[in-house]
């Protein structure tokens, strides 16, 4: 099976990187399973892809509740029958040196990017052993990859998931399991809106993101790919920057 008949639920569907995932996805013939807290933004999907010809469901899920991961992935069996990816896409980021001591931002940080993907990882795991088959696709960031100032503890929380995942996969090579992480670089998203209170600050990384940031389909069609492949492929990292990001 490649993604045509795949279900496939995606946590931060409502914006960004997460919404153009299920556009890509639903049109490439994926029923998607949206998870996100903006209920509205996720029915109006719906109801695009839905008219578009799709097959989409949505639920309100806030990642930091292990139980609305779990009605994500029930979601995807009453109304699919089945779970065949979860794409754990939804991420915060609070950037500011770590001598500002955010310890709140830190917390937040900490129980969406990684907590939020361990619930994920508890609620889909069972069902992929189950089926015999499933995937796990992260979406972390190039700022794991490139430790800048002001962003150490959000590339803290993607490198933890990064090395969740490599653990997960070490653990998991009875061909049941497939995890992959993508790292985008910048992307032109509403991701920075919450990231930034200095003013001046949030239109230095506004402006770069508008000046050099890369569409957001770029990153689904990096994920269409590795959802694509043939059972016995994994696909397990995948860089996806701006030519032109340093
Ligand atoms: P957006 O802000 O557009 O999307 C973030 C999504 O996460 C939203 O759908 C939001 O939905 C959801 N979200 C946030 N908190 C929660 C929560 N507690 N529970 C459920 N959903 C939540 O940004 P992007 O699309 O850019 O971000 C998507 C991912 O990409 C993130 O993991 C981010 O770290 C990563 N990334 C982004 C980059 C960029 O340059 N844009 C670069 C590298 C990585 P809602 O508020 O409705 O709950």
């Amino acid at each position: 099976m490649t993604i045509h008949g795949k279900v496939v639920a995606i946590t931060g569907a409502s914006s960004g990187i997460g919404e153009a995932t299920a556009r890509h996805l639903a049109s490439l013939g994926a029923a998607v399973v949206l998870g996100a807290r903006r209920t509205d933004r996720l029915d109006r999907l719906v109801a695009e892809i839905e008219a578009a010809g799709g097959a989409a469901a949505a639920a309100r899920v806030d990642v930091t509740d292990p139980a609305d991961l779990r009605s994500l992935v029930t979601l995807a069996i009453e109304r699919f029958g089945q779970l065949d990816v979860l794409v754990g896409n939804a991420g915060i980021s609070r950037i500011s040196p770590i001598a500002d001591l955010d310890a709140e931002g830190w917390s937040a940080m900490v129980d969406v990017n990684v907590k939020g993907i361990l619930h994920g990882i508890a609620a889909a795991l069972p069902v992929f052993r189950r089926q015999g088959s499933g995937h796990l696709v992260t979406v972390l960031s190039v700022s794991g990859l490139k430790i800048v100032p002001t962003q150490a503890v959000y590339a803290g929380t993607k490198n933890a998931v990064r090395t969740l995942l490599e653990g997960l996969r070490q653990e998991s090579t009875d061909g049941v399991l497939r995890t992959t992480s993508i790292s985008p670089g910048l992307v032109r998203t509403e991701f920075i809106d919450h990231a930034v209170d200095d003013p001046a600050l949030h239109e230095h990384v506004r402006k770069n993101m508008a000046d050099i940031g890369i569409d957001p389909m770029a990153v689904a069609r990096a994920i269409a790919f590795a959802v694509d492949q043939p059972d016995d492929v994994e696909i397990g990292d995948l860089t996806i920057r701006p030519t032109r990001q340093g």
